[in-house]
């Protein structure tokens, strides 16, 4: 089939994100093969169209008016175990993966599981939790490079991995699409790494919200900044133990400026995490960027301290 007639148009994107928010896309396409992946750049470049990429839509908030160009889904999911190694599709999910690995005893991505996103957006945010992140285990990543129109491979090195960050998540990065990765693990007992996914598992359960949420809104502070801007605060958090790896919590200071609960239409900051916000129901991409604002603000001049967000942005 052409690649003009599996391009869809005005496809509703609030189902394909885990907060439910959103707006359609003008035009849209899932995307399993490399053909797909060169036709559909081809047919945007030729239609004078954008191309946004759209993975697990875990970490991201889509405008209410929805996506004014191409909305490419990521769906190439499979994933292989070869020896102490995992080749993953970037449309791998985190939580498949986490279990596979576990089942072939192989340890380094127990921190994965629950967490509703792909292995390519996993890559692009650096995806981690309880000390641990994908990095860590990322060997190689095989990705298109839109402006060239193949596909090349980045080391470990050149994902130019931080905190919460990589490469491709620069904004000059734009035409850059993780397609597969190869993760290093490491040999372990399957009873010792299945009672970490259980651990893990039920630590989520009790922490986590069950209503509609795009994860952390806005990434933990460094607490070396922090002693720049307020002292008083940094020596507080680090008195109730609440820096880990050289990062305070950003829900311990949402929490403490009295935010839990604060509510704009239909978005709410999360009772059970102050880190997260949810949608009650209704709220709209407008709901969100309000409430974000004002928890910014608030942060802002209470503490002297400046959140960055962590969700991504699409179509504004
Ligand atoms: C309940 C819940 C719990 C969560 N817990 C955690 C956690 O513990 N730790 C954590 O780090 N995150 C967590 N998240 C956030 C999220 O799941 C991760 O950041 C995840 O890695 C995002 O992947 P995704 O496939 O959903 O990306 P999407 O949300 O679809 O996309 C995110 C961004 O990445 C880009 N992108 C996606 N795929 C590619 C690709 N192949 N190539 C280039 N760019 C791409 C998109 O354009 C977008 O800008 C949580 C989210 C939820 C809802």
């Amino acid at each position: 089939m052409s690649i003009e007639l599996k391009i869809k148009q005005n496809i509703p994107l609030a189902p394909l994100t885990t907060f439910k928010i959103g707006g359609p896309a003008k035009f849209f396409l899932e995307i399993e093969s490399k053909e797909d992946l060169l036709g559909a750049y081809e047919w945007a470049k030729e239609k004078g169209e954008q191309v946004a990429i759209l993975a697990g839509g875990s970490n991201i908030l889509i405008n209410d008016n929805g996506v004014d160009g191409l909305v490419v889904k990521i769906n190439n999911g499979n994933a292989v175990v070869k020896g102490e190694r995992m080749e993953c599709g970037a449309g791998a999910s985190l939580i498949s993966i986490a279990r596979m690995s576990a089942s072939h005893g192989l340890s380094g991505l127990e921190w994965a599981i629950g967490i509703p996103g792909t292995v390519g957006g996993a890559v692009r945010g650096n995806a981690g939790a309880y000390g641990s992140s994908i990095n860590e285990s990322v060997e190689t990543a095989e990705v298109f490079n839109a402006k060239k129109k193949k596909f090349e491979q980045f080391s470990q090195k050149d994902c130019k991995f931080k905190y919460k960050e990589s490469i491709f998540k620069k904004d000059d990065a734009r035409h850059l699409l993780i397609w597969q990765v190869i993760l290093r693990l490491r040999k372990g007992k399957i009873e010792e790494i299945q009672s970490l996914l259980n651990k893990y598992l039920m630590y989520r359960e009790k922490s986590q919200p069950k209503l509609p949420s795009a994860g952390c809104v806005f990434k933990n502070i460094d607490i070396a900044n922090l002693c720049e801007y307020n002292a008083n605060l940094a020596n507080e958090a680090n008195e109730a133990g609440v820096v880990k790896g050289g990062k305070i919590g950003a829900g311990w200071i949402i929490e403490k400026a009295g935010l839990k609960g604060k509510t704009i239409g239909g978005a709410k900051v999360s009772l059970e995490h102050a880190n997260f916000i949810v949608n009650t129901g209704k709220a709209t991409a407008e709901d969100i960027i309000m409430l974000i604002s004002f928890i910014k603000q608030q942060v802002r001049t209470k503490y002297n301290a400046q959140l960055q967000e962590e969700i991504q942005y699409l179509g504004f």
